[in-house]
């Protein structure tokens, strides 16, 4: 059984960041899954910060895993589960796996502008571990309330991670990580472990930004007596100028969307972002899972930029399923269109949304302006077209006619019957609109 987990924050509104590492983890999983594997997407709101977590965040990390198409087997919320975490504090305390510290925010601070003003690593000196009855006394009659630390044994900590190769790290050079806050509140730390170990998360996909968490973390999931999932850390993205910018981390899939991005146009570029491979353009994320590979990801931060997704889209837009654009279309409450007329306009397509403007030029009842020459040239034209069933060929025949009797080709005679056709400079290739318009249609517009 293969278990992973996507785990937001609801503090924000989900950006590019976010829905990489769920995009990440989805296509891991489907592609365990093709292999015939049993898998499992468990989504999980790191909800604990009440004052920054908000409903409408909860909402967008919803609506932006439903508009990507990645679903979920199981949403657990880390608010509904402070009972069980309390638990395992007790557990972990009886073995003596955690002490009381009394220090202010300021007089940490102050002790660590100390030790890097004599070029030390800010690591925690464990005074805490070190305080006599009278000093807990003394701090308690003050009116201070303790903060608690995990105990990190000083050992070697390592592990085989899925991107960065072998990892090591030393638990004298962690500080022994907060767990529970002076108000009794639990920091992203331990809760993600035990959850972890609660829900049978066996990979972990997530930024490289937790490196280190996950160093500290191992020993948590050893100190529960628990297996240690699997872990892969893709690097972060950055911006244009090749550094981490706030721009490319905010850029929201909102905004995405309504530029009219294809969720598909994100999924087949964050799947290859970061790997020296090409994109590769599919219509479904079951279809892009076969080639997706995590450990292909390089250690170097990718550089992400919105400006590749609009290049990106109209490929991913022509590669969309027929059923697919007739079921968006009647979900749009529009009429669905032939096989016929998707093939003739999907090439000239950047957004979905452009298909709108076909549909109207070839549904309505529209006759275009022309100048007064291309009109009496199409008029011309009108007289040499058969009145009978268009197909791809009409086209070639008519023009074929309209060559002999007038002796104008390329250019100067298809222009004209565009422009006459459809109003516009450029569009879908005349031999496959003609049989869309239909003889009536067609007639009326050359007539004008
Ligand atoms: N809530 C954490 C974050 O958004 C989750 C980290 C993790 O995946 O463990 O960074």
């Amino acid at each position: 059984m293969i278990v992973v987990r996507f785990a937001p924050s609801p503090t924000g509104y989900m950006h590019i960041g976010n829905l990489r590492t769920a995009m990440l983890n989805y296509l891991f999983a489907l592609n365990k899954k093709q292999a015939g594997e049993d898998v499992s997407f468990v989504l999980r709101m790191d909800d604990t910060d009440r004052e920054r977590s908000k409903p409408e965040y909860e909402a967008a990390v919803y609506e932006g895993l439903n508009w990507m198409n990645v679903k979920w087997d199981r949403l657990e919320h880390q608010f509904q589960r402070l009972e069980r975490y309390n638990e395992v504090l007790e557990q972990l305390r009886k073995q003596g796996r955690v002490y009381a510290c009394y220090e202010t925010a300021e007089e940490l601070e102050y002790k660590r502008r100390r030790q890097l003003a004599r070029k030390m690593p800010p690591i925690y000196d464990r005074a805490g571990m070190h305080l006599t009855e009278e000093q807990i006394k003394a701090y308690e009659a003050e009116g201070r309330k303790p903060h608690y630390r995990f105990v990190l044994e000083h050992k070697e900590i390592s592990w085989d991670d899925m991107v960065r190769g072998h990892c090591t790290y030393h638990g004298d050079k962690l500080s022994d990580p907060i767990i529970v806050r002076e108000d009794g509140t639990f920091p992203y730390m331990l809760p993600s472990v035990i959850d972890d170990i609660d829900f049978g998360i066996t990979h972990i996909i997530r930024g490289e930004d937790h490196v280190t968490n996950t160093a500290v973390q191992i020993q948590m999931f050893e100190a529960l007596g628990a297996p240690i999932p699997v872990f892969g850390h893709p690097p972060l993205l950055t911006g244009k100028e090749g550094k981490l910018s706030k721009r490319t981390g905010s850029v929201s899939f909102r905004e995405l969307r309504a530029d009219g991005i294809e969720p598909m146009t994100i999924a087949c570029l964050l799947a290859k972002l970061g790997t020296s491979d090409a994109v590769v353009v599919e219509n479904t994320l079951e279809k892009l899972a076969p080639h997706f590979d995590l450990t292909k990801f390089g250690r170097a931060q990718p550089h992400f930029d919105t400006e590749d997704l609009f290049k990106l889209n109209p490929r991913i837009v022509h590669a969309l399923d027929f059923n697919d654009v007739n079921n968006r279309l009647t979900k749009d409450g529009k009429e669905p269109v032939s096989e016929q007329f998707w093939n003739a306009v999907s090439p000239n397509i950047d957004k979905f949304a452009d298909i709108y403007n076909w549909i109207d030029i070839c549904g309505s009842e529209k006759v275009f302006d022309l100048s007064a020459e291309d009109r009496e040239f199409v008029r011309q034209s009108a007289d040499l077209l058969e009145n009978k069933p268009f197909d791809e060929t009409t086209f070639s025949e008519w023009t074929a006619k309209i060559k002999e009797k007038t002796g104008r080709k390329g250019k100067d005679l298809f222009h004209p019957l565009r422009l006459a056709l459809t109003g516009l400079e450029q569009g879908p290739e005349l031999k496959m609109l003609l049989p869309i318009l239909g003889y009536e249609k067609t007639i009326a517009r050359l007539k004008g």
